[in-house]
């Protein structure tokens, strides 16, 4: 699965809406102090199913709408949607076949976060589940916040365990071993 693309509108400084098209290769996002870089960033995770306000830097999940400034009002609503190029068919086998899959999270002000794949509504789990398995989820090694490295040092074992999992690929089949337990 490749990112192609990604679509933000209302997200914290991300007020009007705006593509950022991911070419093939390496990209690199530079700009001055408060210009929006690990808001970008943020964006990423938070469309693959954060469900932590704090790891978004924010007190809670509302902290993520567009808050407003001296000349524009505040948004009621933040949206983040990702397009995957799915010709490698990386994604769960239900999405086989889908060449691109559109995710998109959508959160209104002091009603939460709904989810859809290709307009169809789904679960948050859905979304964490098509991430994880492909080894980018929300949490996953391949995006490492400032202050991680240490975090990860003076962290217990069990946590540990949870990252080299996420990054073997292997935290999607934990997560639907527990779901089948559970039934
Ligand atoms: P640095 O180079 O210092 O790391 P950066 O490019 O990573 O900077 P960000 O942290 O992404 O910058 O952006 C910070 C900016 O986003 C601040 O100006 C802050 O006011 C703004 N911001 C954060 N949340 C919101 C929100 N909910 N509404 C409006 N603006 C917001
Ligand atoms: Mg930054």
């Amino acid at each position: 699965m490749q990112i192609t693309e990604i679509k933000i509108a209302g997200f914290k400084s991300f007020v009007d809406p705006v593509t950022f098209y991911v070419e093939p290769g390496l990209t690199g996002i530079v700009g001055p102090n408060g210009c929006g870089k690990s808001n970008l960033l943020e964006s990423l995770r938070w469309v693959m199913g954060a469900s932590s306000a704090r790891a978004m830097r924010g007190g809670e999940m509302d902290d993520l709408i567009f808050s407003g400034t001296e000349k524009r009002p505040a948004r009621e609503t933040a949206e983040v949607t990702l397009v995957l190029d799915n010709t490698d068919r990386r994604a769960p086998p239900e999405f086989n076949d889908m060449e691109r899959l559109e995710v998109l999270r959508k959160l209104r002000r002091g009603v939460g976060s709904t989810y859809k794949i290709n307009g169809k509504t789904v679960r948050g789990k859905d979304i964490q589940l098509l991430f994880a398995d492909a080894s980018t989820g929300a949490n996953s090694p391949a995006l490492v916040r400032q202050g991680q490295i240490s975090e990860l040092i003076g962290s217990k074992p069990q946590n540990r365990r949870r990252l080299l999992e996420e990054a073997a690929g292997i935290a999607g089949l934990n997560t639907r071993r527990h779901e089948a337990e559970l039934k």
